[in-house]
């Protein structure tokens, strides 16, 4: 049963839904250490260099992270290589990935071939709403954290993005400041972005609260002299302007829920925002691993409220396997999405892999419970893949209108 579970997967055109993949120049003299550089393996943070002992040591230390292990299965498929990779063979490897990076489309070929992806949703967020000079495979999301710190001009977010750096703008007061973000995320939507990301879960907790107007205002004005309480009280009132924005332009509103500060992250903090914004669409992302049953009572109680397993289960299979039972489980399966979350095209294959077992593992045992038929089974892997996402998000107008 399983085997024909996974033939059904890889036979099925795939819309990965979320990925940071970096674009054509950073793939030149690519190999084994930038690859693992630019993974999560590396927020392990485990050093290594080219001494054989220091390979030996990082292979030893993350040998057993689900990370570690969908990329080392990844690496042996794409490049055909039987051997495991040791602190001996090391420079092999590094050799064979270097090799065939010299083409430089390779990268691209993976995420063609491999991966199998007919669009990818692409949250560049060292540059928000770039498709990296690609319309045709990348669809970009416009990320808007740094418009949660519009209220200095000395304000950062965790990516070291400034407002009025990156836009080259001044505003008088509040209102004219969001009457700015509005008309930047309409250009950018119309632009070809196909939803707003917000990622704020690595700058503050998720329990937005009704923002007031003249809150935000005090807070503008009094820019270099202001509390930790009030630049949450502004950003409260942006997200709820936003909010309001994605209902009336009908833009799918992407968070990052769980871990990232961890404090306040878990997607049950935005029940509030959720509850007091029924026509906006929000797709929760990551499962809000650890709190992962904190989805399934969201999705459970709430119409407007998706999720988007990206990253999961690259990060956690058994989290993957228990949500992803849970979601379907509460009839739900409609409204899940997957995205790789990744930078580099090994690594999207990874989870592509981490994926696909996880799928067939909790298919295949609802078919052996009697839960599920194998049909059953084909509608649900076609609809998280392929439907889902089309349905979701506007591609036609994205494909549109960047020619
Ligand atoms: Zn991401």
């Amino acid at each position: 049963m399983k085997e024909k579970i996974l033939e059904a997967i890889n036979n099925s055109k795939v819309i990965n839904t979320h990925s940071h993949h970096r674009n054509d120049d950073f793939f030149i003299d690519f190999n084994l250490d930038k690859l693992l550089e630019n993974t999560y393996i590396s927020w392990s943070k485990v050093d290594f260099d080219k001494s054989e002992q220091s390979r030996q040591n990082y292979l030893d230390k993350v040998r057993f992270k689900s990370y570690f292990v969908w990329l080392h299965k990844a690496l042996k498929e794409i490049y055909g290589i039987k051997d495991e990779l040791s602190a001996q063979n090391w420079d092999y490897y590094s050799d064979i990935i270097n090799s065939y990076h010299k083409d430089k489309n390779w990268h691209k070929e993976i995420l063609n071939n491999n991966c199998k992806y007919e669009k990818i949703i692409l949250d560049t967020y060292w540059e928000p709403g770039s498709n990296n000079g690609d319309p045709g495979l990348f669809c970009p999301t416009f990320r808007i954290n740094p418009l949660f710190f519009g209220y200095s001009k000395d304000a950062f977010d965790h990516n070291d993005n400034n407002v009025y750096k990156l836009y080259g703008r001044e505003f008088n007061d509040i209102d004219e400041y969001v009457f700015f973000i509005r008309e930047l995320v309409k250009e950018k939507i119309n632009n070809g972005c196909v939803a707003v990301k917000n990622a704020l879960a690595y700058d503050r907790p998720l329990d937005f609260k009704a923002g007031s107007r003249d809150d935000a205002q005090k807070v503008f004005k009094n820019r270099d002299n202001i509390t930790e309480n009030e630049i949450r009280l502004f950003q409260d009132y942006i997200f709820g302007e936003i909010c309001s924005l994605a209902a009336e332009i009908n833009i799918p509103l992407q968070c990052h829920t769980g871990m990232g500060r961890l404090e306040k992250t878990n997607a049950l903090n935005l029940m509030q925002t959720i509850q007091s914004n029924p026509e906006t669409k929000f797709v929760l992302f990551h499962g809000s691993f650890p709190w992962t049953d904190d989805i399934a009572g969201l999705l459970h109680a709430y119409p407007n409220v998706y999720c988007d397993i990206c990253w999961l289960p690259l990060l956690s299979p058994t989290a993957a396997q228990y949500s992803l039972a849970q979601m379907i489980e509460i009839g739900t399966s409609d409204k899940i999405f997957w995205g790789c979350d990744t930078w580099t095209s090994e690594e999207s294959y990874a989870a592509k892999i981490a994926l696909t077992n996880v799928l067939a593992d909790v298919l295949s045992q609802k078919i052996e419970k009697n839960y599920l038929s194998l049909n059953d089974a084909e509608i649900i892997i076609e609809n998280i893949l392929y439907q889902n996402p089309v349905k979701m998000y506007d591609f036609f107008k994205a494909n549109k209108e960047s020619k």
